[in-house]
């Protein structure tokens, strides 16, 4: 595989200077606009390499020994591909494949263009070779056909074989059967709690487990902030971190409530069988409750919307790390959306950014200033660093720096530095927009064009970065259509390429325009783009050479590429078959191969987009299967995302896509970025988890990373034993803003070391163990069979619970009671949601393999909230609301209350809405008030709710719903709820829009809530 081979490029080097351009002609890159850069210079690395000058990543830690330097050694073999690692333990570690950056090449070796790997991959056929055609004029008639004997030209071809050349035949309808539950109707009205109340609140009469552990968070003087300001921030006791604001500690029995908490099991009236009441289960309704303990211990760190770790007690020992059986590790958002007043500070420094000599620490809140103000320590490594003469202040009586107020990189645990040109090797890049569109049949006919085509011309104002934002357009259907776009043409013209196997460009500028001078021909084109397309009978999809005509059009620069994919590839390179409705290979080891890239063009071509600085969104729309487990790799490896709209129709779908469109499009963005993580000596992240690509061993390389982008990643001890006190994780994001300036965002955070196993119960977050964990099940549905994915879940809480039930259960005699952490009391139910999320439930039939697929590229970026969000989702009624009067304009608040997931929720007399961040579903119960249901849904209320649309009506009660909707909508606009209506007992769609979601419930073969606490209890009390 090309992408392993570290030195190499992956595509052969140019010939010498035989080109028909090379001698006389314009030498792409070399003109055109005059926001393009120059490019790098012979063997230059056209990425930011960490390997040069100060740049985020140049430092490795002295004191840590670095891999063998294979990043700028070409002789160095290949690192071991990451795809099948070894499995240990109950899930393998997998880590991101790596791609080694493009060769270093000696100095002197040819001139710029033709130095492998330094070179933008551009081909180039005169101009005169190419027939230009007037907007409208349909596309197949025109073929470029490659005069034969042509001069070489540069040979760009991608190293691998072509897959089976027989276009698969005509692909069989992927509708799914039902899915897999049984019609379980709920009767809210008569349906009784079945299980007896046992549940003791109190567990009275145990006396509270004695402290087992030196205290974990001793106070520091001198050496963790400086000495003024440790007070207010200051350390705490055990006592005073355990009970909050509620020193001295309190005693008995409250006190053992502090230390866990209990489910009692008792024998239910007319039964042999453990019971458990359903009603005192705990449920996360509050949603996500971010730990507040990790901030006031230490006021100075990072908010925890930027990095949560699992548990922010740290094991000091490797011993006691593996007696967590819980992942142990980080969720980074680097870029979560500030809330008011919250804003990161920017900082620029005049004379350099401070940074440790020894591990590029960036100075922050924890470092410590001595010898009057003239040294500094660096937090992470010790190292005693000289203060630059320009930071130079003085300290006052209490060792502070007398500046210190001033200067939010010493008083913020967030940070954005402006990096000064040393962190560039390049010019900044400007904001970059490339859009390949398929224009088959059903593109057309779906609407999809129109939404797509209509979306971006709105957003052109909007789009960051003017006036330096680029844009261009490629379309395909069975061949490639290009788009001059050059500012002085009063419409664009296009250009139609053919010839599949060997794709070139046939022009060399104007395919990728300045937005602000070309706009008027931009807009020409988004207006007639629809109506070109609308009677396109074509049914082909050449997807991958028209990916390759992208990617050379954008490699000098890098940017976004937007994909809007229609149809499975169908031609050329990257050609896909139809896979997945074969039942037969579920439940064999064969069955995960349908989950991943069947051609390894994807991978390939990820590594490259990569290199480049190009980040791959992928919008699929198809009622067929269009295999979103190679498309998705796309966007996995290149920073990007999936979005996938099945069975897209403009009528329905088309808001849906018009917003996730607008915000991709619009948001804030950080190009061509890099992000690492350092953290103190002896500990060290080891894997990592989300969508990026990792170059050495611990840098993320992110062509693209915004606010809806998270990242996972685990720890481990390197060292038996650690004897500092308190770690430091440091999260530094290198990136190009959209103004053009170079920053540096950083995050610091704090977290003590401790003893005792009970201390890293107390401090765990569960919000961060669920997204580390369910980013690694969902690797594992990658190489094993889902079966042994949601079994390895089960198994991990199990010996987690298990080891925390022999902490306490014979000092306490507790008997057959279930305990757990109080902390984690909510981790069962997310681990049990997550055995039944899209990604991992079930079997072939209980979801289509590309909503799986989808799903699963989908979670492995998502934030802490949204995580939790989607895995347990929001049940609220709202016909008492809506019903009311009108008064206070607050009183919605007050109303809303999450309800548990499960059918005994609903009453039937009610109207409810379910909400995981993705959709609505809103439950019309079958006694509601009819004369609500008129109000509500009009002239279609008595309709089949699965063809009415949700619009507004003249009357209070439909604007207030449509208000709700807003608001829930406003509240989480990282993507667009689409409402679809459901009414009880209209199947299939009540079970497949609600009651096979409601993951509390035993539906089909589905595991409820209760039996899954009991599968777990008894699993932990074997061998305790
Ligand atoms: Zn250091």
């Amino acid at each position: 595989m090309g992408t392993e081979n570290p030195g190499r490029p992956s595509f052969p080097a140019r010939p010498p200077p035989m080109t028909p351009f090379a001698s006389s002609g314009p030498v792409i890159g070399s003109g055109g606009s005059a926001f393009r850069p120059t490019p790098p210079p012979p063997g230059q690395n056209p990425l930011p390499s960490p390997s040069i000058g100060p740049q985020m990543g140049s430092g490795t830690p002295a004191f840590r020994p670095s891999p063998p330097a294979r990043f700028n050694d070409p002789s160095v073999s290949a690192p071991p591909t990451a795809y099948a690692p070894p499995a240990t333990g109950p899930y393998q570690r997998f880590q991101t494949p790596q791609f080694p950056p493009p060769a270093q090449v000696a100095p002197g070796h040819g001139p710029p263009l033709q130095a492998p790997g330094g070179s933008p991959p551009s081909s180039y056929r005169p101009q005169t070779q190419v027939s230009s055609l007037p907007m409208g004029t349909p596309p197949q008639s025109v073929n470029f056909v490659q005069p034969a004997g042509s001069v070489p030209r540069p040979n760009f071809q991608l190293p691998f074989a072509h897959a089976d050349s027989s276009y698969p035949g005509p692909r069989a309808n992927m509708q799914p059967p039902l899915p897999g539950y049984v019609t379980n109707q709920p009767n809210p009205m008569t349906q009784a709690p079945t299980m007896a109340s046992s549940f003791l609140s109190q567990p009275g009469g145990f006396s509270p487990a004695p402290p087992t552990s030196s205290p974990p968070f001793p106070a520091q003087p001198g050496s963790l902030y400086p000495p003024s300001s440790a007070a207010p921030m200051g350390a705490y006791s055990r006592d005073q971190m355990q009970y909050p604001g509620s020193a001295p500690p309190l005693a008995g029995i409250q006190g053992l409530a502090e230390e866990f908490s209990s489910l009692s099991l008792s024998s239910l009236p007319g039964s042999i069988e453990p019971g458990l009441d359903l009603k005192a289960l705990p449920r996360p309704l509050d949603g996500d409750v971010e730990p507040k303990s990790f901030a006031e211990m230490y006021p100075l760190n990072c908010s925890p919307r930027f990095l949560r770790l699992t548990t922010s007690a740290i094991p000091n020992s490797q011993s006691l790390a593996s007696r967590w059986h819980l992942p142990l590790g980080a969720v980074v958002c680097p870029l979560a959306e500030a809330t008011d007043g919250d804003e990161v500070p920017i900082v620029n420094f005049a004379g350099g950014i401070v940074r440790c000599r020894r591990c590029r620490t960036y100075v922050n809140p924890y470092v410590t200033f001595t010898d009057a103000g003239r040294k500094w320590r660096c937090n992470i490594c010790s190292l005693l660093n000289d203060v630059p003469g320009e930071y130079f202040a003085h300290l006052d009586a209490t060792g502070r720096r007398i500046d210190l107020d001033q200067r939010p990189e010493l008083s913020k645990g967030s940070v954005e530095f402006v990096a000064p040109t040393e962190y560039m090797v390049r010019p900044p890049m400007p904001p970059l927009y490339f859009f390949l569109i398929d224009v088959s049949m059903n593109a057309g006919r779906s609407g999809m064009i129109e939404v797509v085509a209509q979306t971006i011309r709105s957003c052109l104002d909007e789009l960051p970065g003017y006036p330096r934002t680029q844009i261009g357009f490629i379309t395909y259907d069975s061949t490639i259509h290009f788009y001059n776009m050059k500012s002085s043409l009063t419409q664009p013209q296009m250009m139609v390429v053919s010839d599949l196997d060997d794709m070139f460009l046939p022009l060399p500028d104007d395919l990728l325009v300045n937005l602000s001078e070309s706009k008027s021909v931009v807009e020409t084109f988004l207006d007639s783009l629809p109506s070109m397309f609308q009677d396109n009978v074509n049914l082909e999809s050449a997807f991958g050479p028209a990916l390759k005509a992208a990617f050379m059009v954008m490699s000098q620069l890098g940017g976004k590429l937007l994909i809007f994919q229609n149809t499975m590839p169908s031609l050329g390179v990257g050609r896909l078959k139809l896979r997945g409705d074969d039942l037969r290979v579920y439940g064999t080891d064969k069955e995960h191969a349908l989950r991943i890239a069947e051609d390894p063009f994807y991978k390939q071509m990820a590594a490259d987009f990569t290199k480049y600085q190009i980040a791959v969104d992928v919008f699929a729309f198809s009622d067929k299967y269009i295999d979103i487990a190679s498309l998705g790799t796309l966007a996995k490896y290149t920073g990007g995302q999936v979005y996938y709209y099945p069975g897209f129709q403009s009528a329905i779908h088309g808001q849906k896509l018009k917003h996730e469109l607008s915000r991709d499009l619009t948001r804030e963005t950080a190009w061509e970025a890099v992000m690492r993580v350092r953290c103190g000596k002896g500990i060290r992240f080891t894997t990592y988890h989300g969508n990026f690509m990792l170059r050495s061993t611990d840098l993320l390389a992110l062509p693209a990373t915004d606010c809806d982008k998270a990242y996972a990643m685990q720890l481990s001890l390197e060292e038996t034993l650690l004897t500092t006190q308190t770690v430091y994780f440091q999260v530094a994001l290198l990136y190009t803003a959209s103004c053009g300036e170079r920053r540096i965002r950083i995050h610091t955070a704090a977290a003590p070391t401790v003893a005792d196993l009970g201390e890293m119960y107390r401090q765990a977050d569960t919000g961060a163990i669920v997204s580390l964990f369910s980013r690694l099940a969902i690797e594992k549905t990658l190489t094993t069979k889902l079966e042994d994915a949601r079994n390895s879940v089960l198994l991990r809480i199990v010996k987690a619970l298990r080891e925390y039930r022999n902490l306490y259960a014979v000092q306490h005699r507790l008997g057959s009671r279930m305990i757990y952490p109080e902390t984690l009391k909510f981790l069962p139910l997310y681990g049990l949601a997550l055995c039944r999320s899209t990604p991992l439930r079930g079997g072939y039939a209980d979801a289509q393999l590309d909503d799986r697929c989808a799903a699963g590229f989908t979670m492995m970026a998502l934030s802490v909230k949204k995580m939790l969000k989607l895995l347990y989702p929001n049940l609220v009624r709202l016909d008492e609301y809506i019903s009311k009067p009108s008064s206070q304009a607050n009183e919605f608040e007050d109303v809303v209350k999450r309800l548990p997931l499960m059918a005994e929720s609903l009453d039937s007399r009610g109207l409810y809405i379910y909400d995981d961040g993705f959709r609505f579903v809103l439950w019309f119960g079958r006694m509601l008030d009819p004369e609500l249901s008129k109000s509500l849904l009009g002239p279609d209320f008595a309709a089949e709710l699965s063809r009415v649309i949700l619009g507004e009506y003249d009357n209070e009660k439909s604007r207030k719903l449509m208000k709700i909707l807003e608001k829930f909508r406003e509240r989480d606009p990282s993507y667009y709820q689409l409402c679809h209506l459901v009414r009880q007992g209209e199947q299939p769609r009540e079970g497949f829009f609600l009651l096979a979601n409601l993951v509390e419930d035993q539906i089909g073969g589905t595991t409820g809530y209760v039996d899954w606490l009991l599968q777990i209890h008894r699993q932990v009390q074997q061998n305790t």
